[in-house]
């Protein structure tokens, strides 16, 4: 059966998905794909649970698209009509997190459970709406007889909430390997947030461009011991509880990147007169005014703009010392940086070492670290996705901006001229908290919004010459 589709218009979306079209994402939901540091224990059985659930539901993609697998991960070629050119790499995950807190969900978390207006479930938003989207838009492009053309890939990784080495990191290999450069890469970070930003009144589509960086140092001191009664001057919990305050206390300098300049310039038209006044002064061009400092310091007064304006330091895990009475012999802390674009971390590195001064303490790096993305320039296919953003959601005022996390996508460093990182739902401060915490769901409307999204994006990269294309087949 083939449906009658017309071609995507530009108007807004004013309804949500069918019943059908929720209980395809439900689906996917009840799959626990929940990704652990240990790659030996995966959810193997629930990905191949997950994995057969998308072949049956998405005929067309996978007749017609090309698959090629990286454990879990899923990378599919769409061969455009033209070979040889590459017009988007579109990311998104098939992993979640872990549910520590089930029983104060309204439904199980795995449940996957359809209502009137929400589709519930670990995984609603990060990030499986966006992987059955994709599909969904393709499979209806494919059935429309439209074909991209240039190719497209989509590229599905299984381990990104666990940094994505099994699976984005082999990905974007290959695609580097088969010289791939594309128009756009698009992946999850920024979303339309509805009351959010202080003193706007409308809702704000943040259309991110990059990312920043990520390195936890473990300081660590190691003493002789002994009896408490004879403790000499400092034990190792006072030496490194003083280099920790050390570092919370002198953070890495406040700075206005270029990115940040940007996204003010684009949210001015809509802030309160005095912020609009200030920012007449510090344009994108005008870094180096009097103002861009002032700027820094007004974002740098709440933690949640901050994170924009300098590299951030967070304590997070101490420990040292077993009793009372005994000198501890060793203490370490654990320190989290989310690096700004310009940083790096080896600059973090070295300003941990300068601002505790105390050779006493190691500073190491552990685990994963990432430094800041490339950030690209808001470019023509920075302005397409913001132009159906703007059709989807009239009122919305569109800007750049950074993701504060990490994602796949700075796996794919180099392999696109743009890289957005946006999904055009309108959410809350309560529904961004409902992300990788209690409750998490999709609005049905928010689910039309994301998968009409994808549908119009693919109608604009095809083009109207492929659409005599598909006609020919
Ligand atoms: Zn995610």
């Amino acid at each position: 059966m083939h449906p009658i589709i017309e071609n995507p218009s530009s108007s807004p979306v004013t309804a949500g998905v069918t019943d059908e079209v929720a209980e395809r994402l439900a689906a996917a939901l009840r799959c626990a794909t929940v990704s652990t540091e240990d790659p030996a224990d995966t959810a193997d059985a629930e990905f191949l649970r997950l994995a057969r659930h998308l072949e049956a539901a998405f005929p067309r993609v996978h007749a017609e698209l090309t698959l090629t697998t990286f454990g879990h991960s899923r990378l599919y070629r769409w061969h455009g009509t033209e070979p040889g050119h590459v017009s988007a790499i579109l990311l998104a995950h098939q992993d979640v997190v872990p549910v520590d807190d089930a029983q104060r969900w309204t439904h199980p978390p795995f449940a996957g459970v359809v209502d009137e207006e929400f589709i519930w479930g670990r995984g609603a938003i990060d990030d499986k709406s966006r992987v059955l989207a994709v599909l969904e838009a393709v499979e209806w492009a494919l059935g429309a007889g439209i074909r991209p053309r240039h190719t497209v890939f989509l590229a599905f990784g299984h381990d990104e909430e666990v940094f994505g080495d099994g699976g984005a990191v082999r990905m974007a290999e290959y695609l580097r390997a088969e010289n791939v450069r594309a128009e756009l890469l698009l992946d999850e970070g920024g979303v339309i947030t509805d009351g959010v930003a202080d003193g706007i009144d409308r809702p704000v589509a943040s259309i991110m461009l990059g990312e920043k960086g990520y390195a936890t140092v473990r300081l660590s001191v190691t003493e002789t011991g002994g009896h408490s009664s004879m403790p000499g001057r400092q034990t190792a919990v006072g030496r490194l509880a003083r280099a920790v305050a050390r570092v919370q206390d002198r953070p890495m300098p406040l700075r206005l990147t270029p990115v940040i300049a940007d996204m003010l310039a684009r949210m001015r038209v809509a802030l309160p007169e005095p912020h609009r006044k200030l920012l007449e002064l510090t344009d994108t061009r005008g870094l180096a005014t009097l103002a861009a400092p002032l700027v820094a310091r007004i974002l740098a007064a709440a933690p949640s703009t901050e994170a924009m304006v300098r590299t951030t330091t967070a304590p997070t895990v101490i420990r040292g010392g077993v009793k009372a009475n005994v000198l501890p012999q060793s203490a370490e802390a654990l320190v989290n940086f989310r690096i700004l674009p310009g940083d790096s971390v080896s600059a973090v590195l070295a300003h941990c070492r300068k601002v505790i001064r105390d050779i006493g303490v190691a500073i190491d790096l552990v685990g994963a670290a990432s430094e800041p993305s490339r950030v690209t320039g808001p470019g023509p296919a920075y302005e397409l996705i913001a132009e159906l953003a703007t059709d989807l959601v009239p009122g919305i005022v569109t800007t750049t901006g950074l993701v504060p996390g990490a994602t796949d996508s700075r796996h794919y460093d180099g392999l696109a001229e743009t890289r957005c990182n946006f999904a055009p739902i309108v959410l809350t401060a309560a529904d961004l908290a409902r992300i990788h915490g209690t409750d998490e769901r999709i609005s049905r409307l928010n689910y039309a919004r994301l998968i009409e999204f994808n549908r119009r994006l693919i109608a604009r990269l095809a083009a109207a010459s492929a659409q005599g294309e598909g006609a020919r087949r």
